[in-house]
């Protein structure tokens, strides 16, 4: 496996995030050759979402992967809730709205697992969570991909990169669900204000408010987002795990590491260590900084990814945001499955 990293720091100013990822970009050697189709895999922001990755830096390889006569397109993948992603032309727009579009991106933009969410794959896995992995066609179909990542903390895998943007980032809906299908909301009454944002949140409507009009969520229809959670204003709501706190993020590196074996050798892996807050860009709202800004590294393994990433962070601020998480376990478990050696 090649090893190598590039790393530029930058400050929080936008020339200086552009110059760091143009630094790296010229430092990473590309495992594509002229005409191939690579896709751009990215998380365009859910509707609502403050903290997602400016489309300035898939600009940004887009004309780097073109210089050399390659094809380059951007693709996410359509996902469980209602917000604004749930199927492919939703999500088109949300891409639009977020400065996601052909023209300013200078090539196509694709739904990864198909406009209906029907364009998907089953891959082996033979893993002790999952056999199968379920995912977009793309995986297969492109040539190759850069995974462009926004790296920072997450309430159910304690901090999310490049794992986390392979494995739910490609994953088909019912294989997001099969991830998330352990965590459901408990509720502190004492905490409640009952102002009933975590139902209007809820993307399933498995949160109503009870006649009591203390909020009551019903576990057939819940599908463990954790929108609920993360958007209470009390910290009224607590995950409550159906097995083990680590099984989802056990889920998650089965996941990427079925994909892997199907895009490892044809992959770059880009981390934007840049507004680091407490929760994913799947939220709404503007969340918390917990770390100020690093800068831009590129390689060629995801774990490799995450873990220069955490060196450059510490561990204090993902134990701080989500104390309850051991952010350890994506990397552990990435060794005793043999998705990585370090
Ligand atoms: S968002 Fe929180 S405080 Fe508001 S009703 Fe729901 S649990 Fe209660
Ligand atoms: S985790 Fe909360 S927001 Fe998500 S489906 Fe369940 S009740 Fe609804």
């Amino acid at each position: 496996m090649n090893k190598s990293i590039q790393f530029q720091k930058c400050s929080a100013s936008e020339e200086s995030r552009l110059q760091a990822l143009q630094s790296v970009l010229a430092k990473t050697k590309k495992p594509f050759k002229s005409g191939d189709r690579i896709g751009i895999k990215l998380h365009w922001g859910e509707i609502g979402n403050k903290n997602y990755l400016s489309p300035l830096y898939a600009r940004e390889i887009v004309k780097w992967l073109q210089a050399a006569g390659i094809k380059p397109f951007v693709v996410d993948t359509t996902v469980l809730y209602s917000g604004g992603r749930r199927d492919g032309q939703e999500s088109l727009k949300t891409a639009a709205k977020h400065g996601f579009t052909e023209e300013y991106l200078g090539c196509p933009i694709r739904i990864g697992d198909g406009l209906d969410g029907k364009s998907i794959i089953d891959l082996p896995a033979g893993f002790k969570h999952f056999k199968t992995v379920q995912t977009g066609k793309v995986v297969q179909d492109a040539d190759g991909f850069v995974i462009l990542s926004h790296f920072k903390a997450h309430m159910e895998a304690a901090f999310g990169g490049s794992i986390k943007n392979i494995s739910m980032g490609f994953a088909s809906r019912a294989q997001k669900q099969r991830m998330h299908a352990d965590a459901k909301p408990k509720l502190i009454k004492a905490k409640c204000i009952k102002c009933s944002e975590c139902v209007d949140v809820c993307p399933t409507g498995a949160a109503t408010m009870a006649e009591n009009n203390f909020p009551v969520y019903d576990p057939a229809k819940c599908i463990g987002c954790a929108q609920c959670i993360a958007m209470c204003p009390e910290t009224a709501l607590k995950i409550i795990w159906d097995t083990d706190i680590k099984v989802f993020q056990e889920k998650l590196v089965e996941t990427a590491a079925a994909i892997w074996r199907v895009i490892q050798n044809k992959t770059v892996v880009i981390n934007a260590v840049i507004d680091i807050v407490a929760e994913c860009d799947c939220l709404p709202g503007n969340h918390h900084k917990i770390a100020e800004d690093k800068g831009f590294l590129s390689t060629y393994h995801p774990v490799l990814a995450d873990a220069e990433a955490i060196k450059l962070l510490g561990a204090a601020p993902f134990d701080q945001a989500h104390p309850n998480i051991p952010w350890q376990r994506q990397f552990e478990y990435a060794k005793e499955i043999g998705f990585s050696n370090f």
